[in-house]
């Protein structure tokens, strides 16, 4: 009988199993990356992580990259928001997720946590915060601006990752399973951290993890809400609206603060070093 099988293979995954089968490969349509058609089945891999089996025997291929639940979870999984926005902090959330805490994220409606809105995060965010162990760092702008002075934006987001998850650690026993979303290879992750008292291990690194591990798409939503919300507070204290992203509309909002509040205090409310800055 033919079926379809979609699974959203970790990049390990998608490798290993494009190399037992790329003498089958055909021609990649559409938004895929490739495309396998061993006997019986087709394999599709596409740009957007989802993997899709199908023909007569799709379950034989797809079969043994279908991990049951108890190996899932548990899962401990983190995310950083804020890194690329000139104006507002640099948050770091940690979370734990175990099986019914997934089945909760599936009943909120998050499937593809890159995909809601800022109205969504704002529902979802408290109604998860509420019901799963999680740590949440709040870098601000004033300190933000001291530490970059002598790190590096990846130090100092490794630096963050680890503490996240050291606090989550005295919440509850983090799992075996722990996940970060890849922003920098793992040999310079343990360097950067090197220095910090307590140093968590056995992580692994993968990008676009937050679509794939539950864990990780729970932090980027608590990330996102703690950002969310530090702009609102921002808006209030200096009674203007912050732009999101590093582009024009930061630039015109840097000039209106600037002339309102002065350029001294606009290491209080931006990451000075970025270009904007010289925009100015
Ligand atoms: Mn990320």
């Amino acid at each position: 009988m033919a079926e379809t099988i979609t699974l959203k293979l970790t990049n390990t995954q998608e490798t290993k199993l494009y190399e037992a089968f790329k003498e089958h490969e055909s021609r990649a349509p559409a938004y895929a990356k490739w495309q396998l058609k061993p006997e019986g089945a087709v394999i599709t891999c596409y740009e957007s992580g989802k993997t899709v089996f199908q023909g007569k025997d799709a379950s034989v291929y797809a079969s043994s990259f279908q991990t049951a639940e108890s190996d899932e979870f548990p899962q401990a999984g983190s995310d950083e928001v804020g890194t690329g926005d000139y104006f507002g902090p640099v948050c770091v959330a940690a979370s734990y997720i175990d099986k019914d805490h997934a089945a909760l994220m599936k009943k909120l409606g998050v499937r593809d946590s890159k995909a809601l809105n800022d109205e969504q995060i704002r529902r979802i965010a408290p109604e998860l915060m509420k019901n799963i162990p999680y740590s949440l760092l709040i870098l601000d702008n004033g300190k933000y601006n001291t530490v970059h002075e002598t790190n590096n934006m990846n130090a100092i987001k490794a630096k963050l990752h680890n503490q996240a998850y050291v606090n989550l650690s005295k919440k509850i026993a983090l799992p075996k399973k722990i996940i970060i979303d890849q922003f920098t290879p793992e040999n310079l992750y343990y360097r950067y951290i090197s220095g910090e008292k307590n140093i968590i291990r056995n992580i692994h690194f993968e990008t676009k993890a937050e679509d794939k591990y539950p864990a990780v798409g729970a932090s980027s939503i608590i990330a996102r809400y703690a950002f969310l919300i530090s702009m609102d507070r921002m808006s209030e204290e200096w009674g203007m609206e912050f732009q999101k992203g590093a582009g024009a509309p930061a630039d015109k909002c840097a000039k209106e603060f600037v002339k309102k509040h002065g350029f001294d205090n606009l290491s209080k409310v931006a990451k000075i070093h970025f270009k904007n800055t010289e925009n100015l």
